[in-house]
């Protein structure tokens, strides 16, 4: 399985986990806890994440070293469990994946797919992808909104808009935010259906993934698009599913 498919194959399993699977453990069926002195707690931010039921971690089966079989073992020094081959005895690290994703803006509408790849066909959600190595965060951004729209920006010219811890299935999420002037041409790339800018009410009217996960925080976001009023949020996804969303707000000093 490429990267590629390896991550649709998560944004799918989250999106499908936000609207018709249900599961006892789903943080989408956790309603968003109230305000907490200063922090606010609330469910999701502009993109909403669920941990993946049944999610454990990266599966290798052969060492990079020598191709022989590898196992898990614990790692004293470490205290956790590795990937260990079992003929030359190599360790394996793994490391979280990002992801990047940007939500392009045209006055008060949003740039969203429709995704052509089961599972979730058909559910919308922003550009988003992998980081491939020898980018930034924000060409990377770019790459994956160019790949999936045929929309292009320029990368200096991104803002950050959040970002997102989800410890449960290995990955950090940067999104960022741009403003276009005028409605682009769109070209729906190989994994998308169907793109398209939505505004506040068309959203809801959608199938939107992760549906279940935003709370307030997709009016949040559009009501930060009106005011011109932006804040970055920090998020963090809870390490397991059933566990709830923890998200702070840096609110941006607008230039006077
Ligand atoms: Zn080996």
């Amino acid at each position: 399985m490429t990267r590629r498919r390896l991550l649709h194959r998560t944004i799918g399993a989250i999106a499908a986990q936000g609207s018709a699977v249900r599961s006892p453990r789903s943080l989408s069926d956790l309603d968003p806890p109230p305000p907490n002195e200063g922090i606010w707690l609330v469910a999701g931010g502009v993109m909403g994440i669920a941990v993946s039921a049944g999610y454990d971690h990266a599966l290798m089966k052969y060492c990079n070293e020598c191709g022989a079989a590898v196992a898990r073992r614990w790692i004293d020094q470490d205290e956790r469990e590795r990937y260990v081959c079992l003929s030359c005895g190599a360790v394996h690290y793994e490391n979280p994946r990002v992801i990047v994703s940007c939500i392009v803006c045209v006055g008060d509408k949003i740039l969203m797919c429709r995704r052509a790849h089961e599972p979730a066909r058909g559910q919308w959600a922003p550009p988003a992808g992998f980081l491939e190595c020898g980018e930034t965060l924000q060409q990377g951004a770019a790459r994956e909104t160019y790949e999936e729209t045929g929309v292009t920006i320029d990368p200096d010219r991104l803002d950050l808009s959040g970002v997102i811890n989800i410890p449960g299935i290995d990955q950090i999420l940067v999104t960022f935010r741009i403003d276009l002037e005028t409605p682009p041409v769109l070209r729906p790339g190989g994994e998308c259906l169907e793109v398209t800018f939505l505004s506040e009410h068309e959203v809801p009217e959608r199938d939107f993934a992760w549906r279940r996960l935003l709370g307030p925080a997709p009016a949040r976001f559009f009501n930060e698009l009106r005011s011109r009023d932006f804040s970055i949020n920090l998020i963090t996804v809870g390490p397991s599913a059933g566990v709830g969303f923890s998200e702070r707000y840096y609110k941006i000093q607008r230039r006077p």
